[in-house]
């Protein structure tokens, strides 16, 4: 019997998790899956940035899902664009021997009646934003009224993003007896709040330390004078040909301006940020998975989420002024159990300031000279 086998999963789901390379679940699934499928209960489940938080619940969710009924019968709502279409595929790819599971993702920036009409055709999962999942409601284009399970995915993220009103009000949409199943990296006020406002006596589970940094990670700073910042990070590019990384500026405008001088420099980078279409920003998010770009200039809000494998550097062009997103931005590399490093370009004045990460993050941080660069350092 193989370690899925043992957490109750059917066969349909075992073949699947054998066609994706799964060996053994990860320690949130190892927690997650069973009560989920034994029981009906809420749940609010805590583990780091890259842990397996998606099939930790869409395991279950697929097998508790009843195909032959074209109802929908679940709900996941999630921060972004780009997490929609990410969970969708993972749980498109997880139901692949499950020939009649429709699941249809809604998300802003993309046409509302195409998503309409696919969601008319029967979609027992909706995987969805709140802001476009409230348009929906509103117009009547889905109904959500006799869903089972709601699942509030990266519930840190969509607090931090100002979606608190909307999760209220879709769920007033909901029956009191659907489960309420809560993924979240971190469990600031917030999330305490809407666990215990929209949730009865909701099981925990807690997968390593809370808000710690991802243990695969390691830390780097690299002293510069403010001038030569972007020297620095040229510096550090050149010093590690093979680099996949993305590199958070703090605006939209840095990151437009460092990614506009990458590319003029001769590196394969480009720039997300909000002023893109989404267009645009699927195109760049679709070369980057695709290796076509080694670095990925990005604002915080453009990178949230982004699961993309192997990423090897997290760089920040600059620290966060929220030094919580800190740990979301060393959290996109590091991920599956593969080994990453967060470095940050940091001048004298502000070096303090990594001593409060240190904090957060439990995690020590190592300085580092850029690489032939005594110059560009003083
Ligand atoms: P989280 O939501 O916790 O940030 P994800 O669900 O996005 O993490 O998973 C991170 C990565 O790990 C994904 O690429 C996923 O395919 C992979 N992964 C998840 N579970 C396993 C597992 N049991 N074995 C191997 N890889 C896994
Ligand atoms: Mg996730």
């Amino acid at each position: 019997m193989n370690a899925f086998q043992k957490l109750g999963l059917d066969a349909d789901l075992l073949k699947a998790i054998e066609d994706m390379g799964f060996e053994t679940p990860s320690e949130v699934q190892e927690k997650s899956i069973p009560i989920l499928l034994e029981q009906e209960t809420d749940l609010v489940s805590l583990a780091q940035t890259g842990t397996g938080k998606t099939a930790a619940f869409g395991f279950p969710l697929i097998q508790k899902i009843d195909s032959n009924s074209k109802k929908t019968q679940a709900l996941i709502l999630s921060p972004t664009r780009e997490l929609c279409l990410q969970i969708t595929n993972e749980l498109k790819n997880y139901s692949k021997y499950k020939r009649s599971l429709n699941v249809v993702a809604v998300y802003g920036g993309a046409s509302i009646t195409d998503q309409a009409r696919s969601i008319s055709r029967g979609a027992q999962i909706i995987v969805a934003t709140p802001g476009r999942m409230q348009d929906m409601i509103r117009r009547n284009l889905a109904d959500i009224s006799s869903i089972n399970y709601c699942v509030l995915d990266e519930a840190d993220e969509m607090l931090n993003m100002g979606f608190y009103e909307d999760i209220k009000s879709i769920l007033s949409h909901t029956p009191k007896e659907k489960k309420t199943w809560l993924f979240s990296a971190t469990m600031p006020k917030e999330v305490a709040k809407i666990a215990k406002k929209f949730m009865t006596d909701p099981k925990e589970i807690t997968v390593g330390s809370k808000n710690k940094g991802s243990v695969n990670v390691s830390h780097e700073y690299y002293l510069v004078n403010h001038r030569n910042r972007y020297d620095a990070l040229k510096r550090l590019a050149d010093a590690n040909p093979d680099i996949f990384s993305v590199i958070f500026c703090r605006t939209k405008r840095d990151t437009q301006k460092v990614a506009e001088k990458l590319i003029e420099d001769g590196y394969n980078a480009a720039a997300l940020h909000g002023d893109l279409s989404q267009n645009q920003r699927d195109l760049v998010m679709k070369s980057f998975r695709t290796r076509q770009i080694q670095m990925l200039v990005a604002t915080d809000v453009a990178a949230r989420g982004i699961d993309v494998d192997d990423i090897t550097h997290v760089i920040n062009y600059q620290l966060p002024d929220e030094i919580e997103t800190y740990t979301h931005r060393s959290g996109r590399t590091g991920r599956a159990g593969k080994q990453g490093v967060s470095m940050v370009i940091i001048s004298k004045s502000e070096v303090r300031k990594i001593r409060t990460v240190e904090k957060i993050i439990q995690q020590k941080f190592e300085e580092k000279s850029i690489p032939d660069g005594k110059e560009i350092c003083k």
